[in-house]
C-alpha cells in the first residue's frame, strides 16, 4: 500500500507531484529550520483515487489517525481538546498554484465545548467566538455548499445592529450571538447540524477540498492555464496560528522582489488582527509592509531575514504567507512568485548578476509567450497627459486596455461575445468572476492590493490589470462607479487602464508600440539604458547562440520580409503566392479561367507572369543571402471568382439582360464548384490540370532570381509543390520545372539555381515520405493542413461548432491548431522526417503551419531535429527565444 500522508518534516520541494506545491514548499521550509506550524500532508494520489471511486482508500484513515496523533503530541493538545483544543487548518494545494481557485477551512476543531477552551487559554472571549463563527462560516460554504451571502448578510446585521461597519466594533456577545445563527442558517440550508465532532469536521473538510479540485472555477482556470485535469490536489492539515489575537498580531502576504518590475525591496501587505484569509480576499484595507518596521521591529528583521534565505535557497523571486501570533512569526506558505513577464527577463538578468543563476538558467526562466506579451503594444505618453485621469490604482498586471466599462461577468462574457472589448470594473473580484475576467480586456478593482485574487489571476493570465484605485466608488447594482471631482462612469462607457502605471482615463487614449518591439526594429539599442530591453537584449543572444533550430519567416511581400529580417528571420519558409494574385489582379486570374483557347489562355499567363516577377524582385531583395521558399499557388481557382449564389441572383435578376462576362462567369463558378473545396481541385493538383499555370510561376522565379544576379545580389529560391500524395505528381512538375530553369539559364546566360521540394502536409506524403524524397531536395509540413487530414475535419467547420465542447470534455487539452499534436500528427512528422532523411541524407526539413510559433511545437520541432521553423514575422522572436530554449 502507497504511503498516504507525509510530514512536514518528510517532504521537501521536488515533492509536488505528489504533496502538491503548498505542501512540498511547507516541508521544505520546515526542513530549512523556519518557524512553520508542524502539519502533515494527504497526497494527490489519494486525492485521484478518491475522485475516482467516490471514497477514501483502504488505511488512509488510520494513516491519519497516525499522524494526527504524532501532532497532537508535539504539540501538547488534542484536537478540540475541550479545554485546550489544537486547532487545525485543512487547506489545499495542487501541483500547479491555482490561486484562490479551491478550497482552504481554518479553525478545524472548534465546538461549543472547545470554544470555551480556546477562549480561557488565549484568555480573550471575542477572539475565541469569532474565531468559532468564522470556522461554521468556512465549512458551511465550502463543505456544505451553502450560499455564502448568507452568512454575509448575517454578519452585516450584526454591524447595523451596533451601528458600526467595522468587524473590530463587534465584541463576544455579538460574535456568540452570530455563531447561534450560522448554526441555524446550516440547519435551514444543509439540512443537518453543524458538526461539532473535530475528526468528522477534519475528514468533511478534506473530502470537500478533494472535490474542489473539480469546481467548476478551477476546471475553467486549468483549462485558461493549460494544466492538466488529472493531477488532484493534496491536503495539508496544518495546526492553526492566530492573527487575529490582538494588535500585537496579524497577517500578511509578502514577494521577495517587486512581481511587477523584478526590482529588489520590500514589497507585501500587513494587516493587524486579522486572519490570512481577510487579506487574501482584499475584504479590509491593508498596510504596505514596511510599516511593519514600526508595528513589530523584532517581526519585522526576521522577515526580512527569512526573504533573504528563500531567495537564496530557491535562487528565484518567492511569494510568501505569513503571520505574526502575539509578537512570534510563523511562514504558513512560499512558492516561486508569479510575476509579470517584464519582470520574468529583468528578474533572470539581476539572478545571473547575483551569480544565483548561469546564463543557460536565465534563458529557463522566462518563456516564449512572456515574450509576446512584452510585444504588446502600450498607450502613447503624450496622449495619455492630454487624457482626462479619473485615477491612479496599483499598477498590478501590465498592458494597454481599453473597452466598455462593464460590472459584471455575465455581461463582459455577453458583450465579448458580440465583438466588443470591455474593461470587468469590480469592488474586488472573487474566483466566480474568471470567466468575466478572461472575456474582458482588462481588470480594474477598487479594492485590494498586488496580492488580490484580482492581480494575482489578472497577472497569470497576462490581462491588464490596475487594481486598489480606492478613490472609485464601485456600485455594481446601479452599473456606475464615481471618480474623485464627481465624474460618474456607467456601463457602456469607453475608459483606458494603464496596468504598467496604474492610471485609468476616461474615453478611449491611443496606444504606441512597446520598446520590446522598437528594440527588434532597431529603433532601440541594448545600450540606450531601457531596463527591460537590455534585458530582454541578454537573453535573446544567449538563446541564439544555443538554438539549433533555424526561424524562418511566413512573408509574401517585401515589406514583411523586411520586417521579418530586423526580427531576426534566417530566410523565409512560406511565400504564398495566391497572395499575389489578389486586388487589382483578380481579373486576370479571371481571364485565364474563363480561358477557352490555349492562345487566351497563354495570354492570360504572360499577362500575370511580370507582376508575379516584380514581387519576387522584391522579397528577393530583401532577404538577399538567405533561403526563400516559394509555394506555387494552393488554393482551389473558385476562390477567385465571385460567390455562387450573388452571381446566380445578379444573372436571374438581370434576365435577358444580362452581361454575357456574366454568364460566362456564371457557367465557370458551376464547373468549379466543390463540395469539399478543402479536398478537391488544388495545389499540385491544379498545377496538372491548368496546363503553364505552374510553368509561369517557376518562369517568373526563375527570372526574377537571374535579374538580382545580374544586379550583384545573391537570391537563394526553393521552389516548394504543395500538397502532394504521391511522388509521381511531384515528379511531373519536377522535370517542368527543371526545364523552365534551363531555359532561363540558357536565355539570361545567368547560372540560376533553386532547390525544388515539397510541403508534406497529406498523411500519405508523410507515409510515402521516403519515396517522395527521390523527388524533393527538402520537405516543409505544412501543419494546418496536415492537421486538418490527420483529424479529418477542417479547421473553419469545427472551430465554432464543437471545439469548445471538445476541450471540456478533456479530448484534447488544447486545440490541435494552436500546439501541435504529438502523438498523431507528430508521429506522422516523425515518420515522415525519419524515412526522407533515410533516403536523402542531409535533406532540409522545416515547418510552415501556425505552429512554427508556438513554443510547445517549436520544442517538438527541435526534438524531431528539423532545420527550421517558420512562423509570422512578429512571432519571429518567440520561436527564437523558445528555439534557443529548446537547446539548452
Ligand atoms: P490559498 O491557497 O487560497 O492561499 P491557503 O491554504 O493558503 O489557501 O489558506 C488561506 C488563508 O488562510 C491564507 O491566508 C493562509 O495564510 C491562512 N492559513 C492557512 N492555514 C493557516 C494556519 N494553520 N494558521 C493560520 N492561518 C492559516
Ligand atoms: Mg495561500
Ligand atoms: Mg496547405
Amino acid at each position: 500500500m502507497p504511503k498516504f500522508v507525509y510530514d512536514f518534516t518528510e517532504g521537501n520541494k521536488d515533492l509536488k507531484d505528489l504533496l502538491g506545491g503548498k505542501g512540498a514548499n511547507l516541508a521544505e521550509m520546515t526542513n530549512l529550520g523556519l518557524p512553520v506550524p508542524p502539519g502533515f500532508t494527504i497526497t494527490t494520489e489519494a486525492c485521484r483515487y478518491y475522485l475516482e471511486h467516490g471514497t477514501l482508500p483502504e488505511g488512509l484513515e488510520a494513516e491519519i489517525d497516525t499522524h494526527l496523533t504524532a501532532l497532537e503530541s508535539t504539540m501538547g493538545k488534542r484536537l478540540g481538546q475541550a479545554d485546550d483544543p489544537l486547532l487545525v487548518s485543512v487547506r489545499s494545494g495542487a501541483k500547479f498554484s491555482m490561486p484562490g481557485m479551491m478550497e482552504t477551512v481554518l479553525n478545524i476543531g472548534l465546538n461549543d465545548e472547545s470554544v470555551h477552551g480556546l477562549a480561557a487559554q488565549a484568555g480573550d472571549e471575542r477572539f475565541a467566538w469569532d474565531s468559532y463563527r468564522r470556522l461554521i462560516q468556512m465549512f458551511g460554504k465550502t463543505v456544505l455548499d451553502i450560499d455564502g451571502d448568507l452568512f454575509e448578510e448575517a454578519l452585516e446585521a450584526a454591524k447595523d445592529r451596533k451601528g458600526t461597519k467595522d468587524d473590530v466594533d463587534l465584541d463576544a456577545g455579538d460574535f456568540r450571538d452570530l455563531v447561534g445563527t450560522y448554526k441555524g442558517i446550516v440547519r435551514e440550508h444543509a439540512g443537518r447540524d453543524f458538526p461539532t465532532d473535530p475528526r468528522e469536521q477534519m475528514n468533511l473538510a478534506t473530502m470537500a477540498v478533494f472535490d474542489s479540485w473539480n469546481a467548476d472555477r478551477a476546471i475553467l482556470y486549468r483549462r485558461q492555464e493549460r494544466i492538466p485535469v488529472d493531477l488532484g490536489t493534496a491536503v495539508n492539515i496544518c495546526s492553526m496560528v492566530f492573527g487575529n489575537l490582538g494588535m500585537d498580531s496579524g497577517t500578511g502576504v509578502a514577494f521577495t522582489r517587486d512581481p511587477a518590475s523584478g526590482q529588489q525591496g520590500i514589497y507585501g501587505d500587513y494587516l493587524q488582527n486579522a486572519q490570512g484569509e481577510d487579506v487574501v480576499a482584499g475584504i479590509r484595507n491593508t498596510v504596505p509592509l514596511v510599516e511593519l518596521e514600526k508595528i513589530d521591529k523584532a517581526s519585522y528583521d526576521q522577515l526580512l531575514d527569512i526573504m533573504e534565505t528563500l531567495e537564496n535557497h530557491y535562487r528565484d523571486m518567492c511569494d510568501i504567507e505569513f503571520t505574526i501570533e502575539r509578537g512570534k512569526l510563523w511562514m504558513l506558505q512560499t512558492r516561486v512568485g508569479k510575476r509579470t513577464a517584464a519582470a520574468a527577463f529583468r528578474i533572470a538578468c539581476q539572478l545571473l548578476d547575483q551569480g544565483l543563476i548561469d546564463a543557460d538558467e536565465s534563458a529557463r526562466r522566462v518563456t516564449g509567450d512572456q515574450l509576446a506579451q512584452l510585444m504588446f503594444p502600450r498607450f502613447d505618453g503624450a496622449a495619455a497627459k492630454e487624457a482626462t485621469k479619473l485615477t491612479k490604482g496599483m499598477n498590478a498586471s501590465p498592458g494597454a486596455a481599453v473597452g466598455k466599462v462593464v460590472f459584471t461577468s455575465e455581461r463582459a462574457v455577453e458583450l465579448a461575445a458580440q465583438g466588443e472589448d470591455v474593461i470587468l470594473v469590480r469592488r474586488e473580484t472573487n474566483p466566480d468572476d474568471l470567466s468575466g475576467m478572461v472575456a474582458a480586456q482588462g481588470v480594474l478593482t477598487s479594492r485590494g492590493g498586488k496580492t488580490s485574487h484580482a492581480a494575482v489571476v489578472a497577472r497569470g493570465m497576462g490581462k491588464t490589470c490596475v487594481c486598489g484605485a480606492e478613490e472609485l466608488d464601485v456600485d455594481v447594482k446601479a452599473g456606475s462607479f464615481t471618480a474623485p471631482g464627481g465624474v460618474t462612469v456607467s456601463e457602456g462607457d469607453v475608459i483606458s487602464i494603464d496596468g504598467s502605471s496604474g492610471e485609468v482615463f476616461l474615453g478611449e487614449v491611443p496606444v504606441e508600440d512597446s520598446p520590446v518591439v522598437r528594440y527588434f526594429e532597431g529603433e532601440l539599442r541594448a545600450s540606450d539604458g531601457d531596463e527591460l530591453v537590455k534585458s530582454v537584449h541578454r537573453i535573446m543572444k544567449h538563446a541564439d547562440g544555443r538554438a539549433r533550430l533555424k526561424v524562418r519567416a511566413n512573408a509574401d511581400n517585401p515589406e514583411d520580409s523586411e520586417r521579418a529580417r530586423r526580427f531576426g528571420a534566417q530566410g523565409i519558409g512560406l511565400c504564398r503566392t495566391e497572395h499575389m494574385f489578389l486586388g487589382e489582379r483578380r481579373q486576370l486570374v479571371e481571364k485565364l479561367i474563363l480561358a477557352e483557347t490555349p492562345e487566351e489562355r497563354q495570354a492570360a499567363l504572360d499577362a500575370l507572369e511580370p507582376l508575379q516577377k516584380q514581387d519576387f524582385e522584391g522579397i528577393f531583395t530583401a532577404m538577399d543571402g538567405l533561403p526563400v521558399t516559394i509555394r506555387l499557388i494552393d488554393p482551389p481557382l473558385h476562390e477567385f471568382l465571385p460567390d455562387l449564389t450573388e452571381l446566380s441572383v445578379k444573372v436571374a435578376l438581370a434576365g435577358d439582360k444580362a452581361d454575357p462576362q456574366d454568364r460566362r462567369l456564371l457557367e465557370a463558378v458551376h464547373r468549379l464548384h466543390e463540395q469539399n473545396p478543402m479536398l478537391g481541385l488544388r495545389g499540385v493538383r491544379l498545377g496538372l490540370v491548368i496546363p503553364g499555370l505552374f510553368s509561369m510561376q517557376v518562369r517568373a522565379i526563375a527570372e526574377a532570381a537571374a535579374g538580382r544576379i545580374e544586379a550583384g545580389g545573391d537570391p537563394r529560391p526553393e521552389i516548394m509543390i504543395p500538397l502532394v500524395g504521391a511522388v509521381q505528381e511531384l515528379e511531373a512538375v519536377r522535370e517542368d520545372t527543371l526545364r523552365i530553369l534551363a531555359e532561363v539559364k540558357e536565355a539570361s546566360g545567368v547560372d540560376v539555381h533553386a532547390l525544388i521540394g515539397t510541403m508534406i502536409e497529406l498523411p500519405r506524403a508523410a507515409l510515402t515520405a521516403g519515396q517522395i524524397a527521390e523527388a524533393a531536395e527538402f520537405f516543409s509540413f505544412g501543419t494546418n493542413d496536415l492537421t486538418q487530414t490527420t483529424w479529418g475535419f477542417s479547421r473553419d467547420d469545427v472551430e465554432a461548432a464543437f471545439f469548445s465542447r471538445y476541450l471540456e470534455l478533456g479530448i484534447f487539452g488544447v486545440s490541435p491548431f494552436e500546439t501541435l499534436d504529438r502523438d498523431g500528427v507528430g508521429r506522422l512528422v516523425r515518420i515522415a522526417a525519419e524515412e526522407g532523411r533515410a533516403t536523402r541524407p542531409g535533406l532540409k526539413i522545416g515547418i510552415c503551419g501556425e505552429h512554427g510559433g508556438d513554443p510547445d511545437s517549436v520544442h517538438f520541432c527541435h526534438e524531431v531535429g528539423l532545420d527550421y521553423v517558420s512562423c509570422s514575422p512578429f512571432r519571429i522572436p518567440v520561436a527564437r527565444l523558445e528555439a534557443g530554449r529548446a537547446a539548452i
